[in-house]
Formats: structure tokens, C-alpha cells, sequence
């Protein structure tokens, strides 16, 4: 069959990879929801260990390091929160935990930048979430670390400045679900492909952001990232 198309082809998501000149294109995205106790409790829920749940954010928009983020249409209430950030280079389904690590090419710290005024509107109404979460550039994302040079790391602090001003202070080990666990999960819903990002929670302390802040996060050991909001 011809591979000509009607219109012209979207262009390939594809971010950098730390220390390679070849990119990693992207798939999908999902995001997993209240997955520190604390930021569960400041989101007014309880930090009990019941089943993950997630959403998805779309491919085109993770913005690379090194651009700004344009503050988003119709909301007053843009939040920030830093996040650790899986690129897959296997999926399936039913991924057994134990088998979960080997689907991971590598780590990135991300901001999962949400429309609080509109997810609370969303939660009210019982709605789904996508005008909350996979808007434009939602979702700024450091250069992938390849786990060959990283290995997984499973603790590590997680932290985000605003203005200089630490906000967000927490540890990878504090995740209610850990990454191999995710995957498992995920695995069972949906069939997962390399390509895919995950973006596994945020700590507590997340705030909104105005036109002219600057972000700065990182996971110690992993990689850290800068953004201002335009
Ligand atoms: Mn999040």
C-alpha cells in the first residue's frame, strides 16, 4: 500500500536522550495520581494504599528542556508538580513485577502541570480530566538518562524551587507505588510499547504558578530541569 498521505504527517514527538545525539520518540504518556502519602493528604484524600489510578497526557505535549512554558488558556489556577519520569523501550500486557525494570530504558524529571480550578470543577462534576492535564505543553520534561548509565534508581530526593524557594521536598522511596509495581498495573489496562512515558506521581507541595516564575526541579542523581512560565 502506498505510504503517501492525504495530509502532511504530524511531526514525531522525540526528546533527547543525555550524552546520545539520537532522540527517543514517544508513544503515549500516562501519569499516575496520588502516589506520595503527603500529597494525597494536602489533595484531601486518604494516603491508603488502594489501587493506582491514571490518566494519560498527549505525546505532543511534553515540552523539551530549555523552552519556556506559556502560561495555558482558561484557568487562573496552573499548579506545579515535580515528578519522576519512566521512557519505556519494551511493554506488553501483564508484565510481572519482577520483569517490570527490564521495560525501563531510562529516567527524566518532569513537571505535570495541571489546571487545578478546572480538575476540581472535573472532580465536582464527576468529568474527565484532559482539560485538567493534557493541555498544551503541560508537561516540560528534562533529557532521558539512560538506566545503562543511571541503573534504577528506587530513593533519591525529588524537589522543586519556585523563585528559588523550595516548594516541593520529597524521595523517590516515598512513592505508595514503586516504578516496578506501575508498570505491572499499567500493563494490566493497557498494552505498553516502547515509546511510552510515565510520569509516576509528585510529593506534597504543590502550588500555582503566575507569568514570569521560575521552575527549577530535579531528583538527585537523576537530572534536574529548568523552566520559566512565559
Ligand atoms: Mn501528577
Amino acid at each position: 500500500m502506498s505510504t503517501a498521505t492525504v495530509i502532511p504527517l504530524p511531526k514525531p514527538v522525540l526528546l533527547p536522550v543525555e550524552g546520545l545525539s539520537e532522540r527517543f520518540p514517544v508513544r503515549r504518556v500516562y501519569c499516575v495520581g496520588r502516589n506520595y502519602a503527603d500529597h494525597a493528604i494536602e489533595m484531601g484524600h486518604d494516603p491508603s494504599r488502594e489501587p493506582p489510578f491514571f490518566f494519560q497526557k498527549n505525546a505532543d505535549n511534553l515540552l523539551p528542556a530549555g523552552e519556556d512554558f506559556p502560561y495555558p488558556s482558561l484557568s487562573n489556577d496552573v499548579h506545579f508538580e515535580v515528578e519522576c519520569v519512566l521512557a519505556l523501550k519494551a511493554g506488553g500486557r501483564n508484565i510481572a513485577t519482577e520483569a517490570a525494570l527490564d521495560c525501563v530504558y531510562g529516567y527524566a524529571v518532569g513537571v505535570d502541570f495541571t489546571r487545578r480550578d478546572l480538575q476540581a470543577e472535573a472532580k465536582k462534576l464527576g468529568r474527565p480530566w484532559e482539560v485538567a492535564k493534557a493541555f498544551e505543553h503541560s508537561a516540560p520534561v528534562s533529557a532521558i538518562v539512560p538506566a545503562a548509565r543511571l541503573g534504577h534508581p528506587s530513593a533519591g530526593r525529588i524537589w522543586l524551587d519556585l523563585n528559588g524557594k523550595r516548594v516541593q521536598d520529597g524521595d523517590l522511596n516515598q512513592m505508595i507505588w514503586k516504578v516496578p509495581e506501575i508498570i505491572a498495573e499499567l500493563s494490566k489496562l493497557f498494552t505498553l510499547a516502547p515509546g511510552d512515558i510515565v510520569m509516576t506521581g509528585t510529593p506534597a507541595g504543590v502550588g500555582a504558578v503566575r507569568r514570569g516564575d521560575r521552575v527549577d526541579c530535579g531528583i538527585d542523581g537523576v537530572a534536574t530541569l529548568g523552566v520559566t512560565v512565559a
